[in-house]
């Protein structure tokens, strides 16, 4: 009776991974590639390979464990298990000397990460908000933790690549050596097959949903500002982690306010006898209702600065200002009225002085009008 655990040089407590780890050494040793096909080798490469086909799957090992051989040719499962017609039986067909093949990587890989762009109004951007943002994505089996295995299975190395995952041919001729590589189809150059795929995900390790995300925007938040939501990105790939969501604000143009950085501008129209007199009027804010002095004898274009009543800075107590730009409405049409007590004022200003009074009623005046 064959001893596979001495071909492969393992002990019978091995783990299925020592076990793998050495099919591999040994298979590299004793590959048609490097020994250059003598017979002795290539004995040893199809033991080495009849070996791993028993000891590399757990359900054959056990039957070989407990009945030798005969377990295993005694055995439902058995495909007809007799030295090299095993799924091995044709990989010396796809060697052809000469240029080893490197190792694959099979190593996790974590999930790509995901961008999603909200719009908010600036009055949203100004007080913060929690928003909900629906991100369609794959996530990890929560079956088989995205390993795409039924339970307490592993991998099989690939037989038709041997788990090299490619071929390498080379080929002599009188122009010289051509070498070429292609990448085995069974595996998709993974080296591995999985014939024992989690019957949730179909083996694929993931599955498809819509994650419902609730982003917390902080106030002050600005047009470009990225929101990183760790972990919520597309799933990893052989057991490695997921990417993150990245959320992108946009935030909407204002119908009064115009943003530049923490600080607010606008504008603000008073009528002329207004300016010429003062007043105090009433200003919407993004926090509610001001109200500004506007001094006698203001002129268009005057700009009046309200401390800390522009945005919030992000995770911080700095505010900026709201800047109010004043405008001056002039009326387009004068009644008789009007027109009379203008030219009054404008005789009282070419004689450099003021009859009291005069500036009241021509306020009031210039009122009912605008
Ligand atoms: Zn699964
Ligand atoms: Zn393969």
């Amino acid at each position: 009776m064959k001893d596979y655990y001495a071909i492969l040089g393992v002990s019978r407590d091995a783990d299925q991974e020592q076990i793998k780890k050495a099919y591999r050494r040994l298979a590299r040793r004793y590959h048609p590639d490097v020994t250059g096909g003598d017979r002795e080798s290539e004995a040893r490469f199809k033991e080495i390979n009849e070996a791993y086909e028993i000891l590399g799957d757990p359900e054959k090992r056990h039957r070989y464990d407990l009945f030798g051989e005969e377990g295993l040719a005694a055995s439902p499962f058995d495909r007809g298990f007799d030295g090299f017609t095993s799924p091995f039986g044709d990989i010396f067909n796809l060697f052809f000397g000469g240029g080893q093949g490197r190792a694959r990587t099979s190593a996790p890989r974590r999930g790509s990460d995901l961008l999603a762009v909200v719009e908010l109004e600036l009055e949203e951007a100004y007080s913060g908000k929690i928003h909900v943002v629906e991100v369609p994505r794959h996530e990890s089996c929560p079956q088989c933790g995205g390993s795409g295995l039924e339970k307490g299975y592993g991998h099989d190395l690939c037989p038709d690549c041997g788990g090299e995952g490619r071929f390498t041919r080379t080929r002599r001729s009188a122009f010289g050596t051509f070498t070429s590589t292609t990448t085995c189809r069974r595996c998709g150059g993974s080296g591995e097959i999985n014939t024992h795929p989690c019957g949730f995900c179909e083996g694929r390790g993931v599955r498809e949903i819509v994650d419902r995300v609730e982003v917390d925007i902080p106030a002050g938040v600005d047009d470009g500002d990225r929101i990183r939501i760790s972990g919520r990105g597309e799933a990893g790939q052989l057991g490695g982690p997921p990417g993150d969501l990245f959320v992108e604000v946009r935030i909407k143009e204002h119908g009064a306010f115009a943003r530049h950085g923490r600080d607010l501008h606008a504008m603000v129209s008073v009528d002329m006898v207004e300016a010429a007199l003062g007043t105090e009027i009433a200003i919407p804010t993004l926090d509610g209702e001001e109200r500004l002095r506007v001094p006698p004898g203001s002129q268009p274009g005057d700009v009046f600065r309200l401390r800390g009543k522009g945005m919030p800075e992000v995770r911080s107590r700095a505010r900026g200002d709201l800047y109010l730009t004043l405008e001056v409405r002039i009326p387009e049409r004068l009644t008789a009225e009007q027109k009379r007590l203008l030219r009054e004022f404008q005789q009282l200003q070419d004689r450099g002085g003021e009859a009291p009074g005069i500036v009241e009623r021509l306020r009031k005046a210039v009122k009912q009008k605008a």
